[in-house]
């Protein structure tokens, strides 16, 4: 909780004894009214009573007396009268009071439940910040000017994400958005989010999933480039690219894209980067973790497959972003068609024929990423022999 709505909760808890005072007041009023009001009436009557003599009717006014009416005087009726009916109206004012405020309570209780839907609505543009796939909202954010995206990133991201992108946001170059994407781009600030199917509408290549490859990164069909991560120059140099290695990241679900792109990218101390060429997002977004031509470390020891020795050196590591949690957890459609894309792409550029998964070339035991059957999904997608 946060000092606001700290203040908020204090506030809304003050605001609601302030209203139940002011209800209860309201009531005590209404119910002084009417009880004088009902006093006034019945007084007028009683006096009449007493005056015409009418014992019956007098008895009837007090609400049956025990006290026989005809052995007194008018003067001792009417004090008995008085004292009676004074009696009477202060349980009314009570009464009236009780069941007023009572009313006046489920009145406001029912008044409150009907318009607390649309409050509930309205809180979470407000205050959650957006959970989407970080590079979706870094594809915004590249046709966004330099200037103005710290203020769309922090309206796009939780702050904690902007700035471990902060990074892929300052390598990004500005490019002229095309009237669609400029449409998304006002949504997505005008409401301060982005619902899934934007998302999938700014996965890579705006979900069209049709790659080429240039200078050894993949870009767009169109030519657009795709984030990429920053890369440090001096890296060994890969002999050839002659297989695919499909992997799986096996981070927590809620893994930040931009930083587990940054790992793959960069490594960490004792474990030196890159760890793979590409990065592929449960939407389908991308990230270029290494150019093609570099050599990344994502194979380890492994066994031949169909003859071949499939190693770093010849290898290009496509990883995607799953919890490795294959049994209860598919992967999304878009991951598998951007991944099925990309490998197409890899396989026309570079004249690859050999597709594996990390758990078919490692040996027994050794890798379960990415997964059952998986790699033979994307042969089979592609025509290849799929065993
Ligand atoms: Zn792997």
């Amino acid at each position: 909780m946060t000092v606001f709505e700290g203040a908020t909760s204090v506030l809304g808890v003050a605001g609601s004894i302030g209203t139940l005072i002011a209800l209860a007041a309201l009531s005590v009023l209404i119910a002084y009214l009417l009880a004088a009001q009902w006093l006034h009436s019945k007084g007028d009557a009683a006096k009449a009573a007493i005056a015409k003599g009418d014992d019956k009717l007098l008895a009837r006014l007090l609400g049956g007396l025990a006290i026989p009416l005809d052995k007194l005087s008018p003067d001792q009726k009417y004090a008995l009268a008085a004292e009676e009916l004074r009696t009477r109206a202060r349980q009314r004012k009570i009464a009236y009071a009780l069941t007023f405020f009572g009313f006046l309570a489920l009145l406001g209780f029912v008044l409150a439940l009907v318009l607390s839907p649309k409050k509930r609505e309205e809180e979470p543009s407000a205050r959650k910040p957006v959970q989407l796939d970080l590079l979706a909202a870094l594809n915004i954010l590249r046709y966004v000017p330099v200037v103005e995206r710290p203020q769309l990133c922090l309206t796009l991201m939780a702050k904690e994400n902007c700035d471990r992108a902060a990074p892929m946001i300052a390598g990004l170059t500005f490019q002229t958005p095309t009237a669609n994407q400029d449409k998304v781009i006002e949504q997505a600030v005008g409401t301060g989010r982005i619902n899934e199917a934007q998302a999938n509408q700014l996965a890579a290549c705006r979900g069209k999933f049709e790659f080429k490859v240039v200078n050894n990164m993949l870009v767009c069909a169109d030519g657009t480039t795709l984030p990429t991560i920053a890369i440090s120059d001096g890296r060994r140099l890969i002999d050839a690219q002659s297989a695919i290695v499909l992997h799986a990241t096996v981070t927590g679900k809620d893994a930040p894209f931009a930083s587990v792109a940054d790992f793959i990218a960069n490594g960490r101390p004792g474990l030196q980067g890159p760890l793979a060429h590409l990065l592929i997002s449960a939407s389908g977004a991308i990230a270029q973790t290494a150019p093609m031509n570099h050599v990344a470390s994502h194979v380890g020891i492994s066994v031949p497959w169909q003859g071949m020795q499939v190693k770093n050196s010849n290898a290009i590591g496509v990883e995607m972003i799953h919890t490795g949690d294959y049994q209860n957890e598919p992967y999304p459609a878009n991951q598998l068609r951007a991944t099925t894309a990309v490998v197409q792409a890899l396989m026309h550029a570079y004249d690859i024929s050999t597709v594996v998964g990390h758990n078919e070339i490692a040996p027994a035991g050794r890798k379960t990423d990415p997964g059952p059957g998986v790699a033979a999904e994307i042969r089979r997608r592609l025509g290849l022999s799929a065993g």
